[in-house]
């Protein structure tokens, strides 16, 4: 069973959200990689700016096992 987990504004709670990050473009993909963690991340919901996402462990669902 797969453990999954969501990342929340810890203003308002909201999972819409940016996340400032440094990508760089990868030829062998022909896609942008992300190369480094972000830093900043802005709230599209309440606009606040902050740098460490609430942390919220999802239940696995789909399966009735
Ligand atoms: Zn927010």
């Amino acid at each position: 069973m797969m453990i999954k987990k969501s990342l929340h504004c810890p203003a308002c709670g909201s999972a819409d959200f940016l996340a400032d990050v440094g990508a760089t473009w990868d030829v062998e993909r022909q896609e942008f990689v992300v190369v480094t963690n972000f830093d900043i991340c802005t709230c599209n919901t309440c606009a606040t700016d902050f740098d460490k996402p609430e942390e919220r462990i999802l239940a696995e669902e789909g399966t009735n096992n």
